[in-house]
C-alpha cells in the first residue's frame, strides 16, 4: 500500500465539494495491523500508574488501559492509515465526540464516537504519546511510534484544552514514504527548466512560498533529493523532520532549548555545507543569516509564508533584509498550492456552474467551456479525488530584475516585468491543469 505524502496541516475550509465524503469503507481483512507501542503497556510518562492518577477511572467510566479502549484507539489510527489520511482530529463536544480524517488536504467527517468513552480514549492516546494524563488544562505535544505492516509510522500528537474537553489532533508521518521526483511535482515545462537551473546553482537563495500545507517542504525535499549528495554536503534545519532522506544530514530545531533556525544556521556555516535547507524563514535574524550564507557561496533553500511568489521580495524587506542583498542573492521564488487530483476511475466532463464562473470569468472561462470532475467511486472513497498535485508560479530574477529590486521598485512593476518575460501565475497554472482534467475548477477556486 503506497501512502500519500501529505505535508498539509492547516484546517482548510471544506470548500465546495461535489462529493462530501462521510463514509470511508471499513478496513479489509488483509490490511496490515498496527503493533501498539510499548508505552501503552507501560506506565504513564510521569512514572505514575494510570489508575492512581486518573480521577475518572473509578467512576464507572472505562479505564484508559482497558482492552476495549486500546482497541478503539488502535482502530481509529489503523483506519486513518488505511485510507491514507494525513491527520486525525478527535474533538469532544457537549453530547458527542467528533472524529474527522484529513485526506488530500480536506477534513472528512466520520461516525461520531461514544461521548462516554472520550475521556478514557483521550487518556489512552496520551499514554501512547508519553504525555502527562493528569494535565488536562494545558496543551501538550508528543509522539507515538508505530509499526504498520513493514512501515514505520510516527504520529505527532497535540492536545488543546477546550471548554468541552481536550481536543486531540494527530499528524501521521510515514517515514517510509517515497518522495515525488521533481518532474512529478506538476511544474510546467518552462517552470521546470528554471527550477532545475536554480537548484543547480552553487550560491544564492531559492524560496518556496505559500500558506501552511501548500506542499512547500515536499518540493524542497524533492529538490535536494535530486541533487548530488555524494560530492556536495547537504544539510537541513527543520521543524520537524517530516521525511528522512538518504545521504543528507537532517537537523531538527529545539526552540525550547534555544536551538532555533537562526542559531542552527549560524552553527551550520561553520560545518562546511554546500547546500542548506532551512525549514522556514519567519524572523529577521534567520532571514539575515540565510542571506549571508547565500552571499558567501552556499545554496540556501527555504520557505516563506507569502501569498504570491513576487511578494517574497516585500516580505524579505519587511524582515529587515536590505534591498540590494535581496536583489543580489535571491535566485527565484516559487509560489505553490496543492490541489486534489481528479480520480482517474470516475472522471467525467462538466460545465462550470454560474457561481464558480464569476470568480474566474476574468480569465476567459465561459459557461460553455468544458472542465472535469470526479463522480465518486470506491477507488477514491467517494470523494471524486485521489492524490494531489502542485500548482505553481515561478518568479525568477534576471539582471534587470535584480536592478529593479535594488532600486525598490513596486511589487506590481516587478510582476509586470516578470509577466513580460513569460511568467505564469498560480491561477493561470491552475486553470491549465483544470482544462487538462488534472483537477477541477472548484479545487482551483478552493485553494486560490
Ligand atoms: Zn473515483
Amino acid at each position: 500500500m503506497a501512502a500519500n505524502y501529505n505535508p498539509g496541516s492547516d484546517i482548510a475550509s471544506g470548500g465546495a465539494q461535489p462529493h462530501p465524503d462521510s463514509s470511508t469503507p471499513p478496513i479489509s481483512g488483509d490490511t496490515p495491523r498496527i503493533t501498539p507501542p510499548t508505552s501503552i503497556q507501560a506506565q504513564a510518562g510521569n512514572g505514575n500508574t494510570v489508575q492512581s492518577i486518573h480521577p475518572d477511572s473509578h467512576e464507572g467510566i472505562p479505564n484508559p488501559r482497558d482492552r476495549a479502549i486500546q482497541d478503539m484507539a488502535i482502530a481509529i489510527i489503523e483506519k486513518a492509515i488505511a485510507i491514507e489520511a494525513s491527520d486525525i482530529h478527535i474533538n469532544p463536544e457537549k453530547d458527542r465526540t467528533r472524529l474527522r480524517y484529513r485526506r488530500d488536504g480536506v477534513l472528512h467527517e466520520q461516525e461520531p464516537l461514544d461521548r462516554a468513552k472520550f475521556a478514557p480514549l483521550a487518556s489512552c492516546l496520551k499514554i501512547m504519546a508519553s504525555l502527562d494524563i493528569a494535565q488536562r488544562w494545558i496543551p501538550q505535544d508528543g509522539r507515538i511510534r508505530l509499526e504498520y505492516g513493514d512501515r514505520h509510522i510516527e504520529l505527532r500528537v497535540s492536545t488543546y484544552p477546550t471548554i468541552d474537553g481536550e481536543s486531540i489532533v494527530m499528524r501521521i508521518l510515514d517515514k517510509d514514504t517515497t518522495l515525488p521526483d521533481t518532474g512529478d511535482l506538476g511544474l510546467s515545462e518552462r517552470d521546470m527548466r528554471e527550477f532545475n537551473k536554480v537548484i543547480n546553482r552553487s550560491g544564492g537563495i531559492f524560496l518556496v512560498t505559500g500558506p501552511t500545507g501548500s506542499g512547500k517542504t515536499t518540493t524542497l525535499y524533492s529538490a535536494i533529493n535530486s541533487l548530488d549528495s555524494h560530492h556536495k554536503h547537504i544539510v537541513t534545519i527543520e521543524e520537524p523532520v517530516e521525511c528522512e532522506l538518504k545521504d543528507i544530514n537532517q537537523g531538527e530545531i529545539k526552540e525550547k532549548r534555544g536551538f532555533g533556525f537562526a542559531q542552527a544556521l549560524r552553527a551550520l556555516l561553520r560545518h562546511d555545507p554546500d547546500i542548506i535547507l532551512v525549514g522556514e524563514i519567519r524572523d529577521g535574524e534567520t532571514a539575515e543569516t540565510a542571506f549571508r550564507a547565500a552571499n558567501t557561496g552556499h545554496l540556501v533553500l527555504s520557505t516563506l509564508h507569502t501569498n504570491s511568489a513576487v511578494s517574497a521580495v516585500t516580505r524579505l524587506k519587511d524582515l529587515g533584509v536590505e534591498s540590494f542583498l535581496v536583489g543580489s542573492s535571491l535566485l527565484a521564488s516559487l509560489g505553490q498550492r496543492l490541489v486534489r487530483k481528479i480520480c482517474p476511475d470516475c472522471i467525467q466532463e462538466v460545465q462550470p456552474r454560474q457561481r464558480d464562473l464569476e470568480s474566474v470569468e476574468h480569465l476567459g472561462v465561459k459557461a460553455t467551456d468544458t472542465f472535469f470532475a470526479g463522480k465518486g467511486c470506491t477507488k477514491c472513497h467517494n470523494t471524486g479525488y485521489k492524490g494531489r498535485i502542485g500548482i505553481f508560479e515561478l518568479f525568477a530574477l534576471d539582471d534587470e530584475m535584480r536592478d529593479m529590486i535594488s532600486h525598490n521598485l513596486a511589487e506590481k512593476d516587478l510582476l509586470e516585468y516578470a509577466r513580460r518575460g513569460g511568467m505564469t501565475t498560480l491561477l493561470e497554472d491552475g486553470l491549465t491543469k483544470a482544462r487538462a482534467g488534472l483537477t477541477s475548477l472548484l479545487e482551483v477556486a478552493r485553494v486560490l
